[in-house]
């Protein structure tokens, strides 16, 4: 019995030697210590041993037992070592490379443009009113003063949601234009006091409508902000003054102006508002073809049939209004060449702003 003891604790230490890893580890100490394991096995003929003889060898038993245990906790801390090290290297981590930003979020280009008008304005006392974007035709055309077979419908060629039956004022289309809040806005104000409405100082920002080719001017949804200013004694002076001061606060304080006779059938006397070409001083360049000058907007004063159908006598109130594509501003204040690239969401142009 002492002899096969001795025999299995060299068998053990020895196997033990070619442990390699944890799940031989495993192996080894069911093999050797475990519940079926080969010193068990052989104490469990204890009973064979003479009686004097038990104590020792009982005694030998749990030496080798202790020994065997501390030989494996030994190899087993080795082992872990080892494993660690080796998953270390297998799994490092390069502390060297660059971290990878988080992706900011930012404005589009035209919410940008809108907000920074919007503040010109506010400046200036405008409140910003929001009208829908769906119309009746009677407010998108007839109360701004464009009948039925006026021309400058067909500039304006339409999206159509519903034909309206019998009646043309009731058909419903998409806006072509942010005027006909100058309508509902006007309405609104003069609802407050009919006898003595209270002046009107708004900007209408909003999305516009067109059924148009798409090219790189011109797309088929766009942005436009109106304004209206409407009381007793405001004049044409009124309405250069502001756009003077909206301009030169947008594209810097040496810019100059000129106001071109034009026609729109909402305001009379209307023009348009061209602005010395900020890229070339106005010698002439490609964006302005040779001019010298952008078009940057579209204004008037308010034309007598507008402010009666608004709610305000023409014989006892004036105004102005103007209108201006924040797409445009846009492309003129960042160089933008293409006005499809605003609605394309393509990240490499939105992530330029
Ligand atoms: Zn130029």
């Amino acid at each position: 019995m002492r002899a096969e003891l001795e025999t299995l604790k060299s068998e053990a230490l020895q196997a033990l030697e070619h442990v390699q890893n944890s799940k031989q580890l495993a192996e080894w100490r069911s093999r050797f210590l475990g519940k079926r394991g080969a010193l068990t096995q052989l104490m469990r003929r204890m009973g064979q041993v003479p009686p004097e003889e038990r104590p020792a060898v009982g005694r030998l038993a749990n030496e080798i037992k202790q020994a065997l245990e501390a030989a494996y906790a030994e190899r087993a801390e080795a082992i872990r070592r080892a494993e660690l090290e080796e998953t270390l290297q297998r799994d490092a981590v390069d502390v060297t490379l660059p971290g990878r930003p988080p992706a900011m979020g930012r404005l589009h280009p035209s919410t940008r443009t809108l907000r920074e008008i919007e503040r010109i304005f506010a400046d200036l006392g405008f409140q910003v009113y929001r009208a829908r974007d769906v119309e009746l035709d009677e407010y998108n055309f007839q109360l701004l003063n464009i009948p039925p077979h006026h021309p400058a419908r067909d500039m304006q060629d339409t999206f159509y949601v519903d034909d309206g039956g019998d009646s043309e004022s009731r058909t419903v289309l998409l806006r072509t234009h942010t005027s006909p809040g100058q309508i509902h806005a006007m309405r609104e104000f003069a609802a407050m006091n009919p006898d003595d409405p209270p002046p009107v100082r708004i900007i209408l920002p909003g999305m516009c409508y067109r059924h148009e080719q798409i090219t790189a001017r011109s797309e088929i949804q766009f942005h436009q902000v109106e304004g209206l200013a409407v009381g007793r004694r405001i004049t044409m002076a009124d309405l250069k003054g502001t756009i003077e001061y909206f301009v030169r606060r947008m594209f810097g304080p040496e810019r100059q102006l000129r106001f071109r006779a034009s026609h729109f059938p909402f305001t009379e006397p209307s023009a348009e508002v061209d602005m010395d070409c900020m890229l070339c001083q106005g010698k002439g360049c490609r964006v302005c073809k040779y001019t010298g000058w952008l078009e940057i907007m579209g204004c008037g004063m308010v034309h007598p049939n507008v402010l009666r159908n608004g709610g305000y006598d023409p014989e006892r109130y004036t105004g102005f209004a103007f209108g201006m594509g924040p797409e445009r501003i846009a492309m003129l204040k960042y160089g933008i060449e293409d006005i499809r690239y605003f609605w394309q969401n393509d990240l490499r142009f939105l992530e330029q702003f």
